[in-house]
């Protein structure tokens, strides 16, 4: 009976076989052999747009929730009669994949550069810009609030304000670690605006420390970016620390 099936299964058509085994393959996986494939980092502050094909997305939300559900059942909680976690799973799948950290799954605004017809020459800021996101390591709430300044020159291309808040929700929308995410947000103006100078403050509370751990309810991380002339020109330097509003 055996010889029998293992017959059946040879004869089979290879590419219906194929098509099965692919079928069963996780999407996570897929993607993560393009990753591989491509030689590139998939860290989680990483960006992986590239390598997710139309629709895949929505399957690796019902992947995302099915190991979800894993993660409930070894806590120990009765999804099945508890109507309060009883779609917990698919919830939480949503927030990662679709909000939280969406800036890994899809791909960057549109920004339109326009060159600066105006040859601005005198420092720009733009902030408060209220960023939230998510520790690396404990995947808590990281909310704050970053401040950019930009000196331009007359090469420097300009972006509308509100392109400033689409850029940072991107970099943010993703586990991050706050040194890392300036330095990303940073790359990004750069790239975008080529300026003289360019400098960054990001000032965050994280959760990580106020609802676990230490339990430091105000303690917050403050970290900095300069670049350019921000970096030479310690008069600048002091005007644009000077401007920005902290409490
Ligand atoms: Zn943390």
């Amino acid at each position: 009976m055996l010889m029998k099936a293992e017959n059946a299964m040879n004869e089979a058509d290879p590419a219906r076989v194929l098509a099965s085994v692919d079928e069963g393959t996780p999407v996570s996986v897929k993607i993560r052999e393009r990753i591989a494939a491509a030689r590139k980092r998939f860290h989680a502050n990483d960006n992986i747009a590239d390598f997710i094909r139309p629709g895949e997305l929505e399957a690796l939300l019902d992947e995302v929730t099915g190991k979800m559900e894993g993660v409930l059942s070894s806590l120990v909680i009765d999804t099945e009669n508890d109507h309060n976690t009883a779609d917990t799973a698919r919830r939480v799948a949503k927030m990662y994949v679709n909000e939280v950290f969406k800036g890994r799954y899809v791909h960057p605004p549109a920004i339109t550069e326009f060159p600066n017809a105006e040859h601005l020459n005198e420092l720009m800021i733009v902030g408060p810009i209220t960023v939230r996101s998510a520790c690396s390591h404990h995947f808590c709430p990281v909310i704050g609030k970053v401040w950019i300044g930009v000196m331009p020159n007359e090469r420097t291309n300009v972006i509308g304000l509100s392109k400033y808040a689409r850029i940072a929700e991107w970099i943010m929308n993703r586990p991050q670690i706050q040194e890392e995410a300036v330095i990303q947000l940073a790359d990004l103006i750069q790239d975008k605006t080529q300026p003289d100078g360019l400098a960054i403050v990001m000032e965050a509370s994280h959760f990580c420390m106020a609802w676990r751990g230490v339990k430091d309810m105000d303690s917050k991380m403050i970290n900095s970016v300069m670049r350019g002339a921000f970096l030479k020109d310690a008069n600048l330097r002091r005007e644009f620390l000077a401007l920005i509003p902290r409490s």
